[in-house]
């Protein structure tokens, strides 16, 4: 069963603005659950559930949890989103609208992780938000619908977390027979963990989160992840939280989309005019949307950051 939609693939003239290239907009951000983890999430639950999965279990109280309760309510699975005390109670009542139980556990998010982990020994399946070969599988899915299209690009600009869109992306790229595209990696400055991994080219990581970009908040990115930035035209850049946060806004005015700086981040690369995106012809932008921030929110942070 498929869960996710596909999305419109549209040529943004205004985010394009004073760029010699045609900027599409690939908009995860309009998924039935608010960002492209539908894709990844809902291909791994539906693998999981043909091989006699009867419960998911999640730790996320993020866009992976909801996927993962909206794939469930999809395949008529129960799931189990396990989250820590500081989990924001609009993120739960999200979870509990796709019928999931949310069980509130811990004060960090280790403790509810391994509350979840324990759960899953008795029988459910733990769905990892971005260290499954599934979930790249499933997110390779958008690069189809881009080449489907008809639209060939000549650099992609994503956001990274733990690196399971890259990894998806790039898998995409190898099936499309694309592989020699260049991709942008973009992270929030206190959400870098693959900047930093690069800069020391080795599979390091943070020692703690500072970034307002929660989506992107991933200590470590995946091993595979890491790899494939030694293997792959991949290309490591940082943002400001502040310069997320203004993208957001200005995707807000000129596309009316509300998205999370989780996803703020690869705008705000492309508003900047990021060096790797002169010369080309069509960039392609992720828009991978996320469903926790409030334009109360994003006006809060930009006149506070
Ligand atoms: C999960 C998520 C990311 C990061 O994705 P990874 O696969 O962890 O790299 C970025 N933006 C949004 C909105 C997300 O939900």
């Amino acid at each position: 069963m498929t869960i996710h939609i596909q999305t419109p693939l549209i040529e943004s003239l205004s985010v394009g603005r004073e760029l010699s290239a045609k900027v599409w907009l690939k908009m995860e951000a309009l998924q039935p659950c608010g960002s492209f983890k539908a894709r990844g999430v809902g291909f791994a639950c539906s693998k999981y559930a043909t091989e006699g999965a009867t419960a998911f279990i999640s730790s996320s109280g993020g866009n992976a949890g909801l996927a993962v309760a909206y794939s469930g309510r999809c395949l008529k699975i129960p799931v189990t989103v396990v989250v820590p005390l500081t989990t924001k109670q609009k993120a739960i009542d999200l979870m509990e609208q796709e019928g999931a139980t949310v069980i509130v556990h811990g004060e960090l998010w280790l403790e509810a992780h391994q509350h979840a982990m324990s759960l899953a020994k008795q029988g459910a399946v733990y769905i990892h938000p971005f260290d499954d070969p599934y979930l790249w599988e499933g997110h390779a899915s958008l690069i189809d619908e881009v080449k489907a299209a008809g639209v060939k690009p000549d650099v992609i600009v994503l956001s990274v977390g733990g690196g399971g869109l890259l990894s998806g992306v790039v898998l995409g790229l190898a099936r499309n027979d694309w592989q020699e595209i260049p991709i942008l990696a973009v992270e929030t400055q206190g959400a870098d963990s693959l900047s930093v991994a690069v800069a020391q080219n080795k599979h390091i990581g943070l020692t703690a989160i500072s970034s307002i970009a929660t989506s992107l908040g991933a200590t470590k990115v995946a091993e595979h992840a890491f790899e494939l930035v030694q293997q792959q035209p991949i290309c490591s850049k940082v943002v400001t939280d502040k310069q997320a946060v203004d993208a957001c806004l200005n995707f807000l005015d000129q596309h009316r989309v509300l998205v999370e700086p989780a996803c703020g981040a690869s705008l705000a690369a492309v508003y900047q005019h990021s060096e790797i995106l002169t010369n080309k012809q069509n960039v392609l932008v992720i828009v991978c949307g996320g469903v926790g921030a409030t334009v109360e929110q994003l006006n809060l942070w930009s006149s506070t950051l």
